[in-house]
């Protein structure tokens, strides 16, 4: 199938909807509520559920899952024109039931859950009558899995976890968590660990405590220091089979990678938006800010950028609907993972500097956006190991050459070319 970046027409008036909703309604809720995540709020229940309502009723809730999970399937390329709409507001994720960790959680759960744990946790997840949280991360190191230290072992009807888990976000609301642990030391690498569910009142976990963002109050949105002290759970809460660990957490990672990079082609042109609105508005000797050449010089440059990215994200999704498979695409998703980071924080940062002292201040949102971009290089795994996976796979493609000359070496070309056409010469 080819495709021209426009979408039909139906889908369009969708987006058109989701465009206005965003701004006039869902936007103003990051101004008088505490977290998105907080579902034992009675306020956030009150101003979140009527906007997840309309959301339902117009069958855009939960887009990024297909038919059998109640969502619309509509795949990939069209999933990246709504959520960079959705990009420009922590709470869109949540309005429209595609909020992070949950829908990880959720296909983690959709794929390798009994249908007892389905019953109980997804139907709810799903629904977001309660959210999740993810814990694999230990404090003594996050980006190598094959680190993780702490253990399960069998005792009976149970399994007893031991151990520490670090940055779990939405800890501090989650109803439960999916966790991996090692249940076979000896065996390889890739089939040491498995994966759990957790549920919040297990006996033997402890929040040892809420951890945030720098810069944010001590409220709201926690990435939690836990502690697992002989905490048990019954046999029946491993997710997959015994070593399936690493095949369970790769199902949340594929999806997740690239919807985070679709939002944050949204939330990198509000940044771009606001940066034009300033140039326009700000006088300065002789005209405004718009008029000065080093200023246009950072418009023009956040917008080739931008579109940069937001081609490469497309053109991934695209890869994605066509290979129905995120291990054929799995270079192009640390392509975009590994761009992602730099150019928010390059957009933002310009943003910034036309907005002078307004712009450090804590009346504008950049700081935020700003932090965003470094979470954005750690969190599913940081830049260098996608940069590494991205550039092992291209040169696993390329066949060595002679060790002196390059095959485009000049003169030996063209001592190959006088060779072959010697009788016409
Ligand atoms: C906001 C936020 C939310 C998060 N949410 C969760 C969550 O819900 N659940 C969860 O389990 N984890 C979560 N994490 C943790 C995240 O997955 C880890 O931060 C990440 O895997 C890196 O691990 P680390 O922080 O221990 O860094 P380390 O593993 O200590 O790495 C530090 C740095 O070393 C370098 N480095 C590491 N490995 C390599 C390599 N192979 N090659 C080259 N350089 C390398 C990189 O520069 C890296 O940034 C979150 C993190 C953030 C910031």
């Amino acid at each position: 199938m080819a495709w021209d970046f426009e979408t039909d027409a139906d889908f369009q008036q969708h987006l058109d909807w989701v465009d206005r909703f965003v701004r006039e309604e869902v936007e103003p809720l990051e101004h008088v509520l505490v977290s998105p995540y907080a579902v034992q709020d009675p306020l956030r229940n009150r101003l979140i559920r009527p906007l997840q309502a309309q959301v339902k009723a117009r069958g855009l809730w939960a887009c990024h899952l297909g038919p059998a999970l109640g969502g619309p399937g509509y795949g990939q390329v069209k999933l990246g024109l709504l959520n960079e709409i959705l990009g420009r507001s922590a709470y869109a994720p949540t309005v429209f039931g595609c909020q992070a960790p949950d829908t990880g959680n959720a296909e983690i759960l959709a794929h390798y859950g009994t249908p007892g744990q389905k019953r109980r946790w997804l139907e709810p997840l799903l629904a977001n009558e309660i959210v999740s949280s993810f814990a694999m991360t230990e404090p003594h190191g996050g980006a190598d899995p094959t680190l993780i230290r702490t253990t399960a072992r069998r005792e009976g009807g149970e399994w007893v976890l031991d151990g520490q888990k670090w940055f779990a976000s939405s800890s501090n609301y989650a109803a439960f968590f999916i966790t991996v642990a090692v249940t076979d030391p000896d065996a390889r690498p890739h089939r040491r660990l498995s994966a759990f569910i957790v549920p919040a009142d297990a006996p033997g976990l402890r929040h040892v405590r809420d951890v945030h963002l720098a810069g944010r109050k001590p409220q709201g949105h926690a990435h939690g220091y836990l502690a697992f002290e002989a905490l048990r759970v019954p046999v029946d809460h491993m997710l997959g089979g015994q070593g399936d660990a690493f095949l369970v957490a790769q199902t949340r990672l594929g999806g997740g990678r690239i919807h985070h990079a679709m939002r944050t082609i949204g939330e990198a042109r509000k940044a771009l938006d606001m940066m034009c609105e300033r140039a326009v508005s700000r006088p300065s000797r002789r005209g405004t800010l718009a008029d000065k050449q080093l200023v246009q010089a950072m418009v023009a440059d956040s917008w080739i950028q931008l579109e940069q990215f937001r081609l490469l994200v497309l053109r991934t999704a695209w890869l994605i609907d066509k290979h129905d498979d995120y291990k054929k695409v799995r270079k192009d998703i640390s392509a975009v993972k590994a761009a992602m980071p730099k150019v928010l924080h390059d957009i933002v940062s310009r943003a910034i500097q036309v907005h002078g002292s307004l712009g450090v201040s804590n009346e504008m949102p950049f700081f935020d956006q700003l932090l965003a971009s470094y979470v954005m290089g750690l969190a599913d795994g940081p830049t260098e190991v996608h940069q590494i996976t991205l550039a092992k796979e291209l040169l696993a493609q390329v066949r060595p050459g002679d060790e002196m000359f390059p095959s485009q070496h000049l003169p030996t070309l063209a001592r190959k070319a006088q060779e072959r056409f010697r009788e016409a010469l």
